[in-house]
């Protein structure tokens, strides 16, 4: 698609402006700076225009005008995305971060969300009502991005991915029109929006099942980072025969220094299992002491909380505006000679922020089937996350260079795609093979519902009409 010079000038937004209830931003605006500024401190885009919308209708008036204009959009939900996919140079930034309500049903345990929120204004929402939406491990994280993408958290064994919880969803399509996709309105729409990222619309609100889960026993058991070889065989036979109730991730990472950490750990490197047991809290301590009582711990931090204090444990440890570079996998099995990977790369962590992280995609994870959704590798086994992190911009290409390292030496052991939510830009064959076999169908669906790619700063499917996969009739099917 091609897109116009940048305009920046107060003229020729003056018809947007004359339509918004919500704000628009310009680049000579005192707010534009840190209006523009997302999660990832690597990420300096300079948009033409931002507007902080306050509803659908702000939404629709963005995307009809930026059309008409032939200007890029991007569409930022929490700003955590790891290349920074919620803003870009020269586009017209459709800022959903007002959009914030969140409206819980206790009778049907449903959730509406509005398509800016953070997962911890869900968990504000649900926590007195005893309920819990699937989610991620960092309460800062922006509902829209994460459960596009799939969404992978403490729940996952018991619960499925954020998408599998996914009943419906309000979309602005790139026609300026909105819908609602379900399983029954627009199921090829319902299907792509299930892990294939912002490519089809502007989502103003997300309807999710919510389960009734409180109190969790979790925290981290730590280990001396000799051991890394030895908690990872033990770990890769153990956590598939777990009851779905049970959730731990792998970690290598320096311990931080502060509570609830003693102080003669602080600033060490180490492995960790970070567990979160979410079934009846009467049985917590029986199913987890063999988990505990493994190896040598240096630390078990496990104690009784609320599960939105586990999604927000590393909420401080992680503050906006830091320098990250992401490089991720999906892997089948962690095999002896990933291990060795993890062992060498572990002893090597640039920075204390920097962490690789392994997430279980397992149990009801693997009840839906392949091509039920657009999220592809439900037979894998975990996802893995290699982060480079650290406050300092001249520690950068320092980050980047161990997590291109690590990861090139993991890659040989991992399936070919990875989880888009953990990629940053790796080319469009990666995206292909991150959708595997349904990436066709995708692409289908894109040309059905974005025939000109309007929204392309995303993990972008190109649109391709495919006369075998044609969904055209279902759309118009579902209008009519
Ligand atoms: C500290 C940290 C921890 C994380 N932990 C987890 C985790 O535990 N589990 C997990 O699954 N992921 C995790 N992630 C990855 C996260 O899922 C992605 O970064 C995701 O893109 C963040 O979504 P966002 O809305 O905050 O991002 P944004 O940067 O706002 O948007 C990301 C992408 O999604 C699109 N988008 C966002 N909202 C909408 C919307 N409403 N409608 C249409 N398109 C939209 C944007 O256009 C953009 O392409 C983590 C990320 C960080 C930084």
């Amino acid at each position: 698609m091609t897109t116009k010079s940048h305009p920046t000038n107060t003229d020729t937004f003056a018809p947007l402006a004359s339509i918004l209830r919500g704000t628009l931003i310009l680049p000579d605006d005192d707010a534009y700076d840190d209006t523009r500024a997302v999660y990832n401190g690597m990420i300096d885009k300079r948009p033409a225009a931002i507007v902080r919308c306050c509803d659908a209708a702000d939404v629709i008036a963005c995307v009809s005008f930026a059309r008409d204009a032939g200007l890029t959009v991007s569409v930022r939900g929490g700003g955590h995305n790891a290349g920074g996919l919620g803003v870009w140079d020269g586009a017209l930034v459709i800022d959903l971060s007002q959009m914030r309500a969140v409206d819980v049903d206790p009778a049907t345990s449903t959730v509406r969300v509005q398509g800016g929120c953070t997962w911890r204004d869900v968990d504000h929402a649900t926590g007195p009502f005893g309920l819990s939406v699937p989610c991620g491990i960092v309460s800062t994280t922006g509902v829209g991005g994460l459960t596009l993408g799939g969404g992978i958290g403490y729940l996952a064994r018991q619960a499925g991915l954020t998408i599998d919880n996914l009943l419906s969803a309000d979309v602005v399509l790139a026609d300026g029109t909105q819908v609602t996709a379900g399983p029954k309105s627009h199921p090829d729409l319902f299907w792509a929006l299930r892990g294939g990222g912002g490519n089809f619309g502007v989502v103003t609100s997300f309807t999710f099942q919510a389960h009734p889960v409180s109190t969790v026993l979790a925290g981290p058991v730590l280990y001396d980072l000799a051991d890394t070889a030895t908690v990872l065989r033990w770990y890769r036979e153990t956590l598939p025969q777990l009851p779905r109730e049970v959730n731990g991730w792998f970690g290598v990472l320096t311990i931080p220094g502060g509570a609830p950490f003693p102080e003669e750990l602080w600033g060490r490197k180490a492995c960790a299992i970070v567990w979160c047991y979410t079934g009846d809290p009467a049985r917590a301590e029986e199913v987890l002491a063999p988990l505990r009582g493994f190896g040598a711990p240096l630390m078990d931090g496990l104690m009784e909380m609320p599960l939105s204090m586990m999604n927000a444990a590393f909420d401080a440890l992680y503050p906006a505006g830091m320098q990250w570079y992401w490089r991720a996998d999906f892997i089948g099995e962690i095999s002896d000679q990933a291990i060795a990977v993890h062992e060498k790369f572990a002893a090597a962590l640039p920075t204390p922020g920097s962490t690789m992280h392994l997430y279980p995609i397992d149990g009801a994870v693997h009840d839906v089937a392949q091509t039920d959704s657009a999220f592809a590798y439900r037979t894998a086994g975990w996802a893995a996350v290699i982060v480079g992190v650290d406050p300092d911009p001249a520690m950068a290409s320092k980050l980047r260079e161990w997590a291109v390292a690590y990861q090139e030496a993991l890659h040989p052991t991992a399936l070919d795609g990875a989880y888009i939510n953990f990629m940053m830009d790796e080319g469009h064959d990666r995206v292909r093979a991150s959708y595997g076999p349904n990436y066709d169908r995708l692409a289908t669906v894109k040309a059905v519902y974005d025939p000109d790619n309007f929204f392309h700063v995303n993990q972008n499917i190109a649109p391709s009409p495919n006369p075998v996969l044609d969904v055209r009739a279902s759309k118009q099917s579902a209008r009519s």
